[in-house]
């Protein structure tokens, strides 16, 4: 029996969690669970799981749960109830599924109190990959990937030394904008935000949806995957297939390729992550290759999806630069979203960002809490 502190238990990743949980009653118990500002629907969850603690970003809708539980969890609040949760003496492991970058202490916090970590949350390697590697070594516990890409390389790795490997291939479903033929560069003006909301092949939350239609998913991923599996970005490689069944691939230095495959549910790696190093029967998820009939796979176009190159450049040159492309990508989504950029003015904002931004080599935290900030700022400017 695990017991399991779910932080973002609202979202998609959360809400997949939680029917793993209840798939696994005997495997997974709920300990805590934190939500941004959905109350309603963290009060089903709490009724439903009954935890110890919960948490709500929002007080005032934290104060109107902690009245209606009375003697029931305990009801914390904010940045502060995340990091509680985090570190509730109960817990074994922390899944974090928050969307931006509110994750990150929490995840620091949970690991320097011994917890495995489950992260979905791409921030939290993306910004700080090598602080929060370096403390899980240090703390003896786990970092394990809830993302199918990552999950994939992971299973395929089953703890083979990096050394054993040529590369590391993730695979893209290219996005709603992947067909040249249809969406030439010169049309991505006209990309409106309902377009880019309609992912081919994943039903998912809002941000990550707009950057798989970017490709700063992919971008993002790349970073995570340098630090996760702790290999040179010239190692990791990204390869587009449409059908997303192969979830990513290793390529051994013999020439051996193992992919892992099967339909995509988030529910799988989620799964394998939360009883990992055991697999665990499920009827969830079910593949048929002869319905499949074909598996394709297609270079990636970084011209029209610059994204790719953008990540790799803030992959390679490290510090604070991949906490700058992900906060000036995060608002420059935002602004998309609210129709003040157009699509390809994301790529254009994170690029002039990046450009502005005086890297800082070995930063701290704070260095890069800062760097997040001062590009967020920047990004607004535009
Ligand atoms: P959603 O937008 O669906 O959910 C985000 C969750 O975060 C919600 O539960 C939201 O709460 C919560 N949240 C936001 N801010 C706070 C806060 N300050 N404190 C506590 N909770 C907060 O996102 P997804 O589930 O799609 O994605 C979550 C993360 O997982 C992202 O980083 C994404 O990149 C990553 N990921 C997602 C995948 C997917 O398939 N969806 C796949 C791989 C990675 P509320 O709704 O109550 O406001």
């Amino acid at each position: 029996m695990k017991n399991l502190v779910l932080l973002g238990s609202t979202g998609s990743i959360g809400t997949s969690t939680l029917k793993v949980a209840d798939d696994l009653p005997d495997r997974i118990r709920i300990v805590g669970l934190a939500a941004g500002n959905n109350a309603s629907l963290l009060l089903e969850q709490t009724r439903r799981f009954e935890p110890e603690a919960i948490s709500l970003n929002d007080p005032a809708g934290a104060e109107e749960l902690r009245k209606l539980f009375g003697v029931g969890p305990r009801v914390l609040a904010g940045a502060e109830g995340l990091l509680e949760l985090a570190t509730l003496p109960s817990a074994d492991i922390v899944l974090i599924a928050i969307v931006g970058t509110a994750g990150l202490r929490p995840a620091l916090a949970a690991i320097r109190a011994g917890k495995d970590i489950a992260v979905a949350s791409k921030e939290i390697l993306v910004m700080a990959g090598e602080i929060v590697m370096r403390e899980a070594q240090k703390h003896g516990v786990r970092v394990l990937a809830v993302d199918s890409e990552h999950s994939a390389i992971f299973q395929c790795l089953d703890g083979k030394p990096v050394a054993s490997v040529r590369r590391l291939w993730l695979t893209a479903s290219g996005g709603p904008f992947r067909d040249a033929a249809e969406w030439p560069q010169e049309r991505f003006g006209e990309i409106t935000v309902e377009r880019a909301l309609k992912h081919p092949s994943w039903v998912m939350g809002r941000k990550i949806t707009i950057d798989s239609a970017t490709l700063f998913n992919k971008g993002l991923e790349m970073i995570e995957a340098r630090w996760l599996f702790g290999i040179g970005m010239d190692r990791v490689e990204v390869v587009v297939h449409p059908q997303s069944v192969v979830h990513s691939m290793v390529e051994f230095v013999d020439g051996s390729v193992l992919a892992q495959l099967s339909t995509p549910d988030m529910c799988l790696p989620i799964q394998y992550a939360l009883t990992y190093p055991d697999r665990v029967p499920s009827e969830r998820v079910q593949t048929d290759f002869a319905k499949l009939g074909a598996l394709t796979f297609e270079t990636p176009d970084v011209e029209r999806f610059p994204a790719l190159r953008l990540a790799r450049r803030a992959g390679e040159v490290g510090g604070t630069l991949p906490a700058v492309l992900n906060a000036a990508n995060e608002v420059a989504v935002e602004a998309f979203c609210e129709g003040k950029l157009s699509f390809p003015q994301i790529s254009e904002t994170v690029a002039r960002v990046m450009d502005a931004h005086p890297v800082t080599a070995d930063p701290s935290l704070d260095e890069i809490l800062a760097a997040d900030a001062w590009a967020r700022a920047e990004a607004g400017r535009g």
